[in-house]
């Protein structure tokens, strides 16, 4: 992975609420699932407990393509925390589903990313107890 982890210093714990852990425990099997509304069927994220389009509380977890595009994204060159160590780069990336998610890129140099590139899901299994989604360049 791309990303270097300071061991001495842990790395910073996500945290799992009760309209998150879906998100959590897809991540955990290896799985990017976001929430859908039952009613009105489009995409949320980060998770909620309405929906912001009809109002609902009927929502679902569905499986996500995992696959997507850098909608945006910068490197820090300094680390904004010792477990962290710069450079790296954080990537908004849109995912097919049209959903956002924040991450990191794998194998991925900073000066190859750019808007509008395709990109695909992979697990970094930091910890046992920790899995973040992260993303690598398609091709
Ligand atoms: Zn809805």
């Amino acid at each position: 992975m791309s990303m270097q982890y300071d061991t001495e210093h842990p790395v910073p714990m996500p945290p799992i609420l009760w309209d998150n852990m879906g998100f959590w425990e897809g991540i955990k099997r290896h799985e990017l699932v976001f929430q859908k509304c039952k009613e009105c069927g489009i995409w949320l994220h980060p998770p909620r407990p309405v929906c912001p389009n009809c109002r609902s509380f009927e929502k679902e977890w569905v499986p996500s393509t995992g696959k997507g595009t850098i909608y945006s994204w910068v490197t820090y060159l300094e680390s904004p925390h010792p477990s962290f160590k710069a450079p790296y780069s954080v990537v908004l990336v849109e995912l097919d589903e049209g959903v956002r998610l924040v991450s990191n890129m794998v194998d991925t140099k900073p000066e190859e990313i750019s808007i509008g590139m395709p990109v695909e899901l992979v697990f970094d299994d930091i910890t046992e107890g920790l899995t973040l989604p992260k993303f690598r360049k398609v091709g």
